[in-house]
């Protein structure tokens, strides 16, 4: 069994920082594997809430150092590792995460099985999990965005970054496309916006888009018009994620439907 579950949903620092949705970053299963990917402010409480227990991380991924995907990394590292008694787990985050003004405190190091710098075209196995960074992203802070499959399921997820078209090559071939979708129109930061997420949707043409990562003023008018616009445009089933949703990764004909 695969399953992927929402810890949080909120992009923007207004949403993340006054917790108007939660920030807790992504949890994957798979065949009792499990992996959390950007644990944001407040991942652990959010882990808990959603009946996650930390001690049976197997890994954590940091896309980048920016604190709405890593400021609970410090935190989920003492709650895998029983505050560093039985050091246990991996951890994988761009050199940025580690060297210069780090996010990933040094004493903590030592309480990891094992800490790997990644870098562009980077691929690691954890047991069934084939993990991959295909692509350096134009996010201002050094960041990779992953691909993850197994027998089961191939999943990409387009994290922070502007626009660009190697973003398309790089992803495509996968069931399931998750993009973090901050802006409803063009804005002069390096995010993506639902014209973007058109672009990203019709090139790859996966079985199912996500969006997430939400920023103040798309949440505010309404996520699902521009759901609705996606779809229609790129004819591809497409849903906005929802705190706490969690995603069967194996149950293709429910992401053909419609
Ligand atoms: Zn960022």
């Amino acid at each position: 069994m695969s399953s992927l579950c929402f810890l949080g949903t909120a992009g923007g620092r207004v949403l993340v920082f006054r917790q108007l949705r939660a920030s807790g970053g992504l949890w994957l299963e798979s065949n009792g594997t499990n992996i959390l990917i950007d644990p944001g402010p407040g991942s652990l409480i959010r882990c808990l809430e959603n009946k996650l227990d930390p001690q049976k991380l197997d890994a954590i991924i940091l896309t980048h150092k920016h604190l709405d995907h890593s400021a609970d990394v410090n935190v989920i590292i003492e709650a895998i590792s029983e505050g560093g008694l039985k050091p246990k787990g991996i951890l994988l985050a761009p050199a940025d995460c580690y060297d210069n003004d780090p996010v990933v405190l040094k004493y903590n190091r030592a309480y990891l099985e094992k800490f790997i710098r990644i870098d562009q075209g980077f691929k690691y196995q954890i047991n069934d999990i084939n993990i991959e960074f295909p692509l350096r992203h134009e996010h201002g802070v050094e960041t990779y965005g992953i691909k993850i499959s197994t027998d089961q399921f191939k999943l990409s997820h387009i994290v922070d970054t502007k626009y660009f078209n190697e973003l398309i090559p790089a992803y495509n071939d996968c069931d399931i496309l998750i993009i973090n979708m901050v802006f409803s129109d063009p804005m002069p930061y390096p995010h993506l916006c639902v014209d973007d997420a058109i672009k990203l949707i019709n090139g790859i043409q996966p079985a199912l888009a996500v969006l997430t990562h939400f920023g103040y003023r798309l949440w505010e008018k309404g996520i699902e018009p521009y759901i609705d616009k996606i779809q229609q445009q790129t004819g591809v089933k497409t849903i906005a994620a929802t705190d706490g949703l969690k995603l069967d990764l194996e149950n293709k004909s429910e992401m053909n439907f419609g």
